[in-house]
């Protein structure tokens, strides 16, 4: 399996493919790869004759010093999970010096509004963070497109805003959230989860689909005082958020309008993890 780890090196890896007329998609993450990940990396090479994974666990994108610290780390477990693509797949694995270099902080951006709400509010100076070393990271690997997952759905729409801002020449296209059989979204924090946390964590999606059930009866504010209530009773999940906004601009939602795309998004915690999950209503 062929680790690059160096800028100069990615960048000459993607430049003598495209000399070959070949294109090159990218699906960049935080390593502990799962089927989630999987899934992006199917979606790409479905469009690309090559694939570069970067495994980077972004210290800038972090608001809280423990979470960075216990993110699970799982370089030689990520390799295997990738032979399988043989050489359609380069990992970009480098280190913090490799694509800041020496100053490791966040560039501050104004994404119009999309940064202010939801995580953005929960996790202060997190989107600044995934900006400034997606800016990095595709300045360095140069693909002709890139892939994220709907299951961070306010970051996919934060990443099309950067491309826009840092005028940057690819694209970038959405996959949809790839979940457990019982439901449960997959995540690399699923891997800190206890067996029986990740059986109750399961309640998210659950709420998720009652949400989308009612969606066309209730009103928001209803379906938020009954997710609410939902949480109060669960002595498992601690609700951080749960919201309803217009899936373009993400503006909470008041009053439905014909033409208009919903989507509902949840936090919660199962002890100390940090869990999110989405879902389309309409
Ligand atoms: P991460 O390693 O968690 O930063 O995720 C890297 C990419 O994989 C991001 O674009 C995520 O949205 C995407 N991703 C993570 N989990 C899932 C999932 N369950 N389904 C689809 N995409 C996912």
């Amino acid at each position: 399996m062929n680790i690059i780890k160096t800028k100069t090196e990615i960048a000459k890896y993607v430049s003598e493919k495209k000399e070959q007329n070949s294109s090159v998609g990218f699906v960049p993450t935080m390593g502990a790869l799962h089927q989630g990940h999987a899934s992006l990396i199917s979606f790409g090479l479905e469009r690309h004759h090559y694939i570069v994974v970067s495994i980077f666990v972004n210290p800038t994108q972090f608001n809280n010093a423990t979470d960075l610290e216990k993110y699970p780390r799982t370089l030689s477990q990520d390799v295997s999970f990738l032979s399988t693509y043989k050489n359609k797949v380069v990992i970009y694995a480098p280190t913090p010096q490799e694509v800041y270099g020496d100053q490791v902080v966040s560039k501050q951006y104004n994404f119009k509004g999309i940064e202010t709400v939801m995580e953005g509010t929960h996790r202060p100076g997190h989107f600044d963070g995934v900006g400034t070393v997606l800016n990095h990271l595709f300045r360095q690997v140069t693909p002709d497109e890139a892939f994220f997952g709907e299951k961070d759905y306010q970051q996919l729409l934060i990443v099309k805003k950067l491309v826009e801002i840092e005028k940057l020449p690819l694209k970038i296209t959405g996959c949809p959230i790839h979940r457990q059989e019982n439901g449960l979204a997959m995540s690399s924090r699923n891997a800190r989860l206890t067996t029986q946390q990740l059986e109750e964590a399961t309640f998210i999606y659950k709420i998720l689909r009652q949400v989308k059930k009612d969606f066309d009866t209730k009103s928001a504010r209803a379906l938020r005082a009954w997710v609410s209530r939902q949480f109060e009773n669960n002595p498992h999940l601690r609700l951080e958020y749960f919201e309803i906004s217009n899936s373009k601009n993400l503006r909470p939602l008041s009053r439905k309008r014909t033409h208009q795309k919903y989507r509902a998004f949840i936090a919660a915690f199962a002890g100390e993890i940090r869990l999110i999950d989405n879902m389309a209503l309409n």
